[in-house]
């Protein structure tokens, strides 16, 4: 029998991948001590230390546990960064990074930021003396008047949930780079299939992996990855301090949902591309957003930063009794908040992730009472489409 490659699985052929391949291939997808085909759950919270002057490599679980860290070398791997992490939940992940900042900082936000990380910087981090200011990040003069003596950080959103606004990520961490400040970007629409702001000039990319990355409405986790190896010391300090960390079940859960990434995300956008050209051409819908659009605001910008659209469409079906209605007859979606699942999601925006909004502010930022959010999941399009068209009729 010919000799195996003893590298097999550890992670040491070095010669650049394509990114299918990545997500298959990422160093820890065959277990060094068995052969498994998988990560084995090490459900230990403590490791014995075999020899009291020489500590083991993991020592206690919150600070280190081999299942969740394989996770966080995959997640680094598929960003491009060199250091990554794993949380309980995407806010987790969120409000461990904002936490780099200390009292009388300042950071400059993209307006339409997600709810919770508006709710986060506004309710907890005001108390602790951390500012934010809130800028529509499509306008470049905005975000350069926003800035102060005492500004740290920007953080970023795109596209921005839910009417997808394109910033311009390099001439945002470019500008950024010159004053300074640290730039952090929520890639959960995107994921590092479609966008990888760390090559774009970021320097901590931060996920609600319960979406694309988990990919099955069955987990709730969040990552985050760093740029440069004195932002992962500072990280890994806080992801440690706080015990923030995601469990091991959920990190062996997650990358069992991350290895199919492209397959899903391929699949979903091609129908999420023929479903907003559906929408665009139905004249019972006022409105569609989707950067695949050929009129949507700043699709060149979009084009320049990723490799594709995404599978979250969001359209206005005029008003909040119509938006209700078409709820209520659809048949095939999950009415539910989330999205980036195997199953289509579509949500009702000024009810569920923006009701906290008032109502004025919500309108100003294009999220009527008649917008609906569509993720995409794996369904035949067609029968999405059919779906939708008897739920707008109302027949
Ligand atoms: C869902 C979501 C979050 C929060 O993630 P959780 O896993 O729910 O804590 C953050 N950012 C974006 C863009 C999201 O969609």
């Amino acid at each position: 029998m010919a000799e195996q490659n003893p590298d097999k699985g550890k992670g040491n052929d070095t010669t650049e991948k394509q990114f299918a391949t990545k997500l298959i291939h990422f160093g820890a997808e065959i277990d060094g001590q068995t052969g498994a085909s998988s990560v084995p759950i090490y459900q230990a919270s403590t490791f014995h230390h075999h020899d009291i002057f020489n500590p083991p490599t993991y020592d206690y679980s919150r600070s280190g546990n081999p299942t969740r860290q394989a996770l966080e070398d995959y997640i680094t791997l598929l960003e491009g960064g060199v250091r990554g992490f794993a949380f309980a939940s995407g806010m987790a992940a969120i409000s461990t990074a904002f936490l780099l900042f200390s009292t009388g900082d300042h950071i400059i936000v993209t307006e339409d930021v997600y709810g919770g990380t508006y709710r986060l910087l506004t309710t907890v981090l005001n108390r602790l003396g951390i500012e934010s200011t809130f800028v529509d990040m499509t306008d470049f003069e905005a975000v350069k008047a926003a800035l102060q003596p005492n500004t740290k950080a920007v953080f970023m959103e795109t596209p921005s949930n839910p009417t997808l606004k394109i910033t311009d990520i390099g001439e945002i961490a470019a500008w950024a780079k010159e004053h300074e400040l640290i730039t952090l970007l929520d890639n959960t629409f995107m994921t590092p299939y479609h966008q990888r702001p760390i090559e774009l000039g970021v320097d901590i990319v931060l996920h609600s992996a319960t979406k694309f990355l988990g990919g099955h409405s069955d987990v709730l986790a969040g990552l985050a990855v760093v740029a440069t190896e004195s932002l992962g010391r500072r990280l890994k300090q806080l992801q440690n301090g706080l015990g923030t960390v995601l469990g091991t079940q959920e990190s062996w859960l997650l990358i069992r949902g991350m290895k199919t990434l492209q397959a899903r995300m391929e699949h979903s956008e091609r129908s999420a591309r023929k479903l907003a050209e559906w929408l665009d051409n139905n004249p019972d819908v006022t409105r569609v957003y989707y950067p695949g659009l050929a009129n949507h605001p700043r699709r060149d910008v979009h084009e320049k930063q990723s490799k594709g659209y995404g599978a979250v469409v969001s359209f206005d079906v005029g008003d909040g009794e119509r938006a209700k209605a078409v709820l209520s007859r659809v048949k095939l979606p999950l009415v539910a908040v989330s999205l980036g699942a195997v199953e289509s999601i579509l949500s009702y925006p000024a009810m569920m992730s923006h009701a906290a909004m008032p109502r004025e502010v919500r309108h100003e930022r294009g999220i009527t009472d008649g917008l609906l959010r569509y993720s995409v999941g794996l369904e035949d399009i067609d029968d999405l489409i059919a779906d939708l068209e008897q739920a707008l009729k109302g027949e």
